[in-house]
């Protein structure tokens, strides 16, 4: 299992550098990001196992589409009042559907299998969203999920690596 203490704690010493390296990001441009994040993305996952990990489903919840409450209550075979009143709330923040609880209902801690993985909500098949879209677009989110996600923190490590030795800043 992926040790995710040592993960927390390396992730809160270095989020002040990668932030302000993230931010960057908001005012410069860089030739051939996507490119060269699409290779780095290859690399992190060669790197790391979501079945050592599961630090989303353990600590964040994903937001549920109406597609979501549609497929998952017809694979319990429940309603989705039934999935909503026994699972769900709404983020009385932004008015996203999402779990009541951490970690997530769905989420088998003796393996960090997902017990419903066929018909997972689109959020948690698309996390962490590492090539939804080019990089300096998405970098608030990357921003958010750099003491989260293993995968996202390596995924930053590369591309500041990769800028700072091939660009001037
Ligand atoms: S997506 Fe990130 S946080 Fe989730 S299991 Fe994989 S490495 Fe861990
Ligand atoms: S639905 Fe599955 S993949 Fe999504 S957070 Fe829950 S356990 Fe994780």
């Amino acid at each position: 299992m992926y040790n995710l203490s040592a993960f927390r704690a390396r992730a809160k010493r270095n989020q002040p550098r990668l932030k302000k390296f993230l931010r960057k990001f908001n005012k410069k441009f860089i030739p051939n990001m996507l490119p060269k994040q699409l290779k780095l993305d290859k690399e992190v996952w060669q790197e790391v196992d979501c079945l050592a990990c599961a630090n989303c489903c353990k600590t964040m919840t994903p937001t549920y589409t109406p597609a979501d409450l549609k497929r998952i209550s017809a694979h319990l075979g429940i309603s989705k009042k039934e999935l909503f009143d026994n699972y769900l709330m709404i983020d009385t923040d932004n008015g996203d559907i999402v779990n009541q609880n951490t970690p997530c209902q769905w989420l088998n801690l003796k393996d960090n299998k997902c017990d419903i993985y066929e018909v997972r909500p689109l959020d948690c098949s698309g996390f962490p969203h590492h090539t939804k879209k080019q990089f300096d677009l998405y970098n608030h989110v990357y921003e958010q999920n750099l003491d989260k996600c293993p995968a996202t923190y390596k995924l930053i490590e590369k591309m500041e690596k990769w800028v700072e030795e091939a660009f001037v800043w």
